[in-house]
């Protein structure tokens, strides 16, 4: 690793977002999401699963005061992934066992939001669930509901099935998130006890056990960014370094014996640093990914950034949809082998795509890589954005790339295909994570260092970077044109992220350009007009994605786009491009050349050219499909 690239991003306070296509989504997610999964916490939602999350502080809180007071508390069963009002008795432990975490991404995406949009409602409404949680805390540090409501006895037990060390990472990232927006330590020191209680139990000579589902390797980073703690670092290494030795931790804890390579689910078969493919999970892949990012950064291990490398080169090469969306099977929400890119029966879950995120900001901080925020970009764009409906009511947790309602209904390989997208999941993971990350947009865009300020995203905005206050214009999903207003301190080294997607560019001032960087010098006040001009394109992939073979997609700029039932009818698969097609673009709309085959009834028939009728189609991009009821979509169409 060259340390002289590394680079930090700019703390979400310092940064202010004003973006047209921006500002849009991001209201939608302060005044819809935020306050909608507020009453879902709360089981006010008609209609919407239950979600037990708010019920089971308060009956954690309740055992906790018992407890306390020398009182009697009930033990039940913890022998399930979810437990409801038929299977578990009505003072146990209810919803997912990894339902404390919705609270937490809810407490997150409102840090967020009041760091860039003071609101003392909102506030008051976190304080108070805050303090539920708090009161539920144990003695010792301990705080997981599942565990605290039915068995405290059983605790740690099940490190792979039972979440407690997940649930312990995002109750970090929501107590760093509520404490840099309002500087209260309340919540922050609550989790530092857990924290403690953490780092005195797992590790050398002690337990050498490790999460089933990451996520606690980053959020003892940020953890250990705070609070200046060591000890923090050094468990997230050792939960990197002890996951996956032989035998196996997880076959200790049940006494079973090691026979083979077994727990790539939890990507945990090998040692991470030997681990050179994402496999597995999805999701725990992306947040395993990124804590092992942090810990190669932080401690300069070559070995383990040589693993991520490959891990990521992997993803982007041979595993990620053009959407950005990751994950491709269902079974298992997994990675599928390289190549391995159904349209129809994609998983490619939201969740997966924002843990790609953080995994690939994560790697900008080792070294600056256009390809990496080529994905990046592709997964926010895309699938992220998918992900909400226009309203910001409803949500997709699985992202394919071709719908038929008929087929979501009927096949049951298809049953995870929703045609449009619900209110509320009892397994309600991606909603909140979607919110904890569009309210946190900012961290995503650039990092500095002592010499360099990058900007990877054209969102539109003012960043205080260390050395020069940065207003940028940004049209960039529009047409590409973006203007950067420097007011600088010191002289410093700009760097503007080249799309991949853009063939041709231009700046306003001479650029060193290397490695998909444009490089200027800056010493004074500047101004800087770059355009990447943003063309409709057709894309082909590999022909080693079977289900793609002489078919083409169709993109202009970040976004890819689609097409669906209600603008090109039935039957999409009839349809066809017509290669030398020139595109009209209008608003956010492409029309295009096409043809459309006859239908054909007879089953089987002698082979003869296809019979087709010229046809205008339309795309729209990829991010808005679904938003006009139940309909076909398709992002790839055949080209002729
Ligand atoms: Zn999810």
């Amino acid at each position: 690793m060259n340390t002289d690239l590394f680079s930090r991003p700019v703390q979400l306070k310092n940064t202010v977002i004003d973006d047209d296509f921006w500002n849009q989504i991001r209201e939608l997610v302060r005044t819809e999401v935020i306050p909608y999964q507020y009453e879902a916490l709360h089981d006010r939602v008609e209609g919407a699963e239950k979600s037990y999350s708010i019920d089971n502080f308060i009956k954690a809180g309740k055992v906790v005061k018992d407890l306390s007071q020398g009182k009697e508390v009930a033990v039940y069963p913890t022998d399930k992934w979810h437990y409801d009002d038929k299977n578990a008795p009505e003072g146990a432990f209810h919803g997912w066992v990894f339902q404390d975490s919705d609270v937490y991404k809810w407490i997150e995406a409102v840090g967020y939001s009041l760091t860039t949009h003071p609101d003392d409602e909102l506030k008051a409404k976190a304080k108070e669930i805050i303090d539920l949680v708090c009161n539920a805390q144990l003695e010792n540090g301990y705080l997981d509901t599942l565990y605290i409501i039915n068995n405290r006895n059983a605790v740690f037990e099940n490190l792979k099935d039972f979440h407690e060390l997940y649930c312990f990472g995002h109750m970090a990232e929501a107590a760093i998130s509520f404490y840099n927006a309002t500087g209260e330590r309340k919540f922050l020191d609550t989790v530092c006890r857990f924290a403690d209680l953490i780092c005195d139990t797992f590790g050398e000579d002690k337990i050498k056990g490790y999460p089933g589902h990451e996520i606690a390797e980053m959020a003892l980073v940020k953890l250990y960014d705070v609070t200046a703690k060591e000890k923090y670092l050094q468990t997230a290494k050792f939960f990197i370094d002890e996951r996956g030795k032989k035998p196996y931790y997880y076959d200790k804890a049940l006494g079973k014996e090691t026979v083979e390579d077994n727990y790539h689910y939890n990507q945990a078969h090998r040692e991470p640093r030997h681990q050179h493919e994402a496999i597995g999970h999805a999701v725990r892949g992306v947040y395993l990914y990124s804590g092992m990012a942090d810990i190669a950064k932080r401690y300069g291990d070559d070995e383990l950034y040589l693993a991520c490398k490959k891990i990521i080169e992997n993803i982007i090469n041979k595993k990620m949809y053009i959407t950005g969306g990751i994950g491709s099977t269902s079974h298992g929400e997994a990675f599928s082998f390289d190549y391995d890119l159904p349209n129809d029966l994609a998983y490619s879950e939201t969740c997966a795509s924002i843990g790609l995120i953080f995994f690939a900001r994560r790697m900008l901080e080792i070294e600056p890589d256009a390809d990496i925020v080529d994905a990046m970009e592709k997964a926010l764009y895309n699938t992220v954005l998918a992900g909400m409906s226009q309203d910001g009511k409803s949500f997709f947790y699985v992202n394919p790339l071709e719908v038929l309602p008929e087929a979501s209904h009927k096949d049951s390989r298809k049953n995870h295909i929703k045609t449009v997208r619900q209110k509320w999941f009892g397994c309600a993971c991606c909603p909140p994570n979607l919110a904890r990350l569009v309210s946190s947009i900012g961290e995503y865009c650039y990092t500095q260092n002592n010499d360099t300020f990058y900007i990877h995203q054209y969102i539109g905005g003012k960043v205080y970077a260390d050395k020069a206050e940065i207003d940028i214009h940004s049209n960039y999903t529009e047409d590409g044109k973006v203007s950067i207003l420097v007011s600088s301190k010191e002289s410093f080294t700009l760097a503007l992220r080249i799309p991949k997607w853009c063939d041709t560019f231009s700046f306003s001032h001479n650029a060193v350009i290397k490695d998909g960087y444009a490089y200027f010098e800056i010493s004074n006040e500047t101004r800087i007009d770059a355009h990447f001009k943003s063309e409709v394109k057709i894309i082909k992939c590999s022909n080693r994605v079977r289900s793609n073979i002489g078919k083409v997609a169709v993109t202009k700029g970040p976004f890819v786009y689609c097409l669906e039932e209600v603008d090109n009818g039935k039957n999409l698969q009839m349809l066809s491009l017509d290669k030398h097609t020139s595109f009209f673009v209008e608003g956010e709309n492409i029309y295009a050349d096409g043809y459309r085959e006859k239908d054909c009834e007879k089953l089987y028939s002698a082979w003869e050219e296809a019979k087709k009728e010229k046809v205008k189609l339309c795309f729209i991009p990829y991010y808005k499909w679904a938003n006009r009821g139940e309909n076909e979509m398709t992002v790839y169409i055949r080209i002729e």
